[in-house]
């Protein structure tokens, strides 16, 4: 990390309110070398702004990143949006994809971010026999991370908008994000971190909702889908 990206990547934190930790990502242009400039001075700083943030919400607060350099590989030939292997630290962006939605790019890699962060597939000192989360909660959970905090308002509302169309609360992605979102704010704000903790050390099981909120899951979506109703009455 040089002194000119310390010094965007601090400018950029005051912007968006976030502290930096500068050096987590090295982004990967030997694939797309145009994008060499666009990638150093605008993406890898944006993220880096978001590092302690993500880690923060997956693991609590003064949660510190301590497993090292993130590569981040630009892929023009990947058809995908992104994906990440938390094992390696290793983030795929297509590149087809940040062409067509450039909006997009940053949240994608915030969520792939996540998914490195909350690493559910090889972190050390797993249950045994370890029991893994159910996919929709790993993406919810990392679309929770994007859409409901780094997205700032205008991603909270899109993803409740989303929820109204298909009350859905195990569907993935943004409409389990909604479901957090809701449980967080009703029963527990520090619900995603236990939840990321139970995940991670392969201790999930239904009992946990009952743990963590007084209720069963089905009871929790129930709720949350009564909410929603009675949002649409209210906003039609
Ligand atoms: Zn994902």
């Amino acid at each position: 990390m040089n002194k000119k990206c310390l010094a965007l990547g601090a400018v950029c934190a005051i912007f968006i309110g976030c502290r930096v930790q500068a050096g987590t990502f090295r982004i990967d242009v030997s694939k797309v070398p145009e994008k060499a400039e666009w990638a150093e001075k605008e993406l890898k700083p944006a993220l880096e702004a978001y590092v302690l943030k993500v880690v923060e919400l997956l693991d609590g607060k003064g949660a510190k990143w301590t497993r090292g350099e993130v590569v981040l590989t630009l892929d023009p030939k990947y058809e995908g949006v992104a994906e990440a292997c938390s094992e390696k630290r290793h983030i795929t962006l297509g590149m087809k994809f940040a062409a067509e939605f450039p909006h997009e790019v940053k949240g994608a890699c915030v969520h792939e971010f996540a998914h490195v962060v909350q690493d559910y597939r090889s972190a050390p000192g797993r249950a045994d026999p370890y029991k893994a989360p159910p996919s929709w909660l790993t993406e919810g959970i990392s679309d929770w991370v994007r859409w409901c905090n780094y997205e700032g308002e205008a991603g909270l509302k899109g993803v409740y908008a989303m929820a109204k169309e298909k009350p859905k609360h195990n569907d993935s992605y943004r409409i389990t994000a909604a479901f957090l979102d809701y449980v967080v704010r009703k029963y527990d704000r520090d619900l995603i971190v236990k939840l990321n903790k139970v995940c991670r050390e392969g201790r999930y099981g239904e009992h946990i909702w009952k743990k963590f909120t007084g209720k069963s899951r089905r009871d929790l979506a129930e709720e949350w889908k009564q909410f929603l109703k009675n949002q649409v009455k209210v906003n039609p």
